[in-house]
Order: C-alpha cells, then structure tokens, then sequence
C-alpha cells in the first residue's frame, strides 16, 4: 500500500539482487518509492524490476561493485540520470564468509573489508554530495546484530559490522541537522548469505544451527520503511530486528 512520506521518494540500494536488499526494494516499490537496484548479478536484478514494474512499480537497475568507489560513484550518477533526484541510500551490500581465525582465509577477511566497510565508505562518498547540495536526504546501513555481537567463526565480520555500526554513528553527528542517518541491525534472515560460507562444515552448522530460526527479509523491508516514513525532523538512528527465538547472539 502507498505511503505519502515514502511516495515518490528515490531509494538506491546496493546489493539488491537476493536477500534483504531484493526485499527492500520491492516493499518500497510496492508503498510508492522509485527504487535503482544495484548488484553484480544484473540477471536477477532485471528479473526483480521487471516484477516490480509489471505490479505498477518504479524502479531501474544498472550493475554496481562496491568494491570500486568509481563503479558506486557510477551509480549514484546513474540514479540521477534515471530519476532526476536521490533521497535515500541503502548500504545493503555484503558478504559473511564465516570461518575460525586460524583457517587463515586471508582472502576472504579482505573481501569482508572491501565489501562491507569500504563499500559502505564508498557509498558515503558517493551519495554524501548529492545529500549536502541539496541539504536534504538519509542513509541507512543495513548491519547484524553482528555489530555489537562476536562469537568464535564470526570475528571479523563482526569486526566489519563493528565498523560500520561507528561509521553510521560518526556520519550521523558530522553531516547538517536535515540530513538523516541510521542503521538496521538484523538477525537471522532468510536470504543467501551463508552461501559465501566456504567451509562446507561451518557452512552446514551455520544453516543447521544459526539459521534454523530466520525471519523473512521482508521483515527487515518493514523496518527499513519504518525508518524512511517518519518525519523528517525524526531521525530513526538504529533498529534491531531479530527472530523471536534468537536468544543467544
Ligand atoms: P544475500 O547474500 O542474499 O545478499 C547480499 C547482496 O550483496 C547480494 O545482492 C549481492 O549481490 C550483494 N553483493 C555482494 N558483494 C557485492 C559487491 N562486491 N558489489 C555489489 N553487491 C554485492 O544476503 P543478505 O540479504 O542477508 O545480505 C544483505 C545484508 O544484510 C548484508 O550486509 C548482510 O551482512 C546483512 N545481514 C544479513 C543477515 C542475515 O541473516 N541474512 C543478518 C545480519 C545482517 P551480487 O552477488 O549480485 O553482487
């Protein structure tokens, strides 16, 4: 159903071809937003545009890697472009290839970086500009529970939700009194992210322990909304959203 704060506005989010940035792209569609997708399955996001389009949606979507500041700063031009304007930016985007320390899976604690911290960086760099020419707009990082939370596998993606979560608080108090900044902490939802688990025991453990209890990714769309349709003299700075049987982290 249509909502009159979130009506019109345009919402880019990255990572948008699965999971919780799909599902928030196409809650905001459905309540009025023109969404701009971006991804680097760009098969999945035309299927989730033309799907929201055929429903009476707006919505557009290029190909973006958040590991390059250029490709995001492509991005964010290609919103302008598209829909002439930008109000909201979702950093969604991320990767959680959970493994034990002395795996010593250098590499993918780099890619955990690069996509989960600088990514998100390079969104602020990006879509910052457009917020302060126009001394309006309002980001929300999309976290973990991760990001106050650390437990044995998950130590440095819960180092890089850590950093997001004083990135959101620090960007939060540096930008103008008009310009809105959150984060959205979820818990376990359904989505395909423990695909990036590359041990295939941990991976197992994790679908088989952690993630028996997962909440739809469209819960964590709801909440994303909640954030975007107060009033813009109401900052909503952080939500946490569990399942109701999450207990333990
Ligand atoms: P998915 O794996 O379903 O979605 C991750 C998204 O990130 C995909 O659209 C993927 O698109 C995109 N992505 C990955 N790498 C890049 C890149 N280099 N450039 C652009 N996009 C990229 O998982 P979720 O929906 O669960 O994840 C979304 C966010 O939610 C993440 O930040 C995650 O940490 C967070 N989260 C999820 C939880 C859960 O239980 N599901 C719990 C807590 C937080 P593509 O591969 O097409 O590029």
């Amino acid at each position: 159903m249509e909502n009159q704060r979130i009506k019109g506005k345009v919402v880019a989010i990255t990572g948008a071809s699965s999971g919780i940035g799909e599902a928030i792209a196409r809650h905001l569609a459905a309540k009025g937003a023109k969404v701009v997708l971006g991804a680097r399955r760009t098969h999945k996001l035309e299927q989730v545009v033309k799907e929201i389009q055929n429903s009476g949606g707006e919505a557009a979507f290029t190909s973006l890697d958040v590991t390059s500041p250029d490709h995001v700063k492509e991005f964010v031009q290609f919103a302008l472009d598209t829909y002439q304007d930008l109000d909201v930016w979702i950093n969604n985007a991320g990767v959680m290839p959970l493994s034990y320390l002395n795996q010593y899976k250098v590499k993918e604690w780099e890619r955990m970086v690069d996509v989960n911290v600088k990514g998100v960086l390079y969104g602020i760099a990006a879509a910052l500009p457009v917020f302060e020419k126009k001394d309006r707009g309002q980001f929300i990082n999309i976290t973990s529970v991760g990001d106050r939370w650390v437990g044995p596998t998950s130590t440095v993606y819960s180092a890089t939700k850590f950093a997001v979560r004083a990135i959101t608080d620090g960007l939060r108090q540096e930008v103008s009194q008009h310009i809105r900044v959150g984060l959205i902490a979820p818990g376990a939802t359904e989505s395909e992210l423990a695909d990036s688990i590359s041990d295939p025991q941990l991976k197992k453990l994790a679908i088989e322990q952690f993630r028996v209890d997962t909440i739809s990714a469209d819960a964590i769309a709801r909440a994303t909304a909640y954030a975007i349709e107060q009033p813009d003299d109401v900052d909503v700075n952080e939500i946490v959203v569990r399942p109701t049987a999450q207990k333990s982290f």
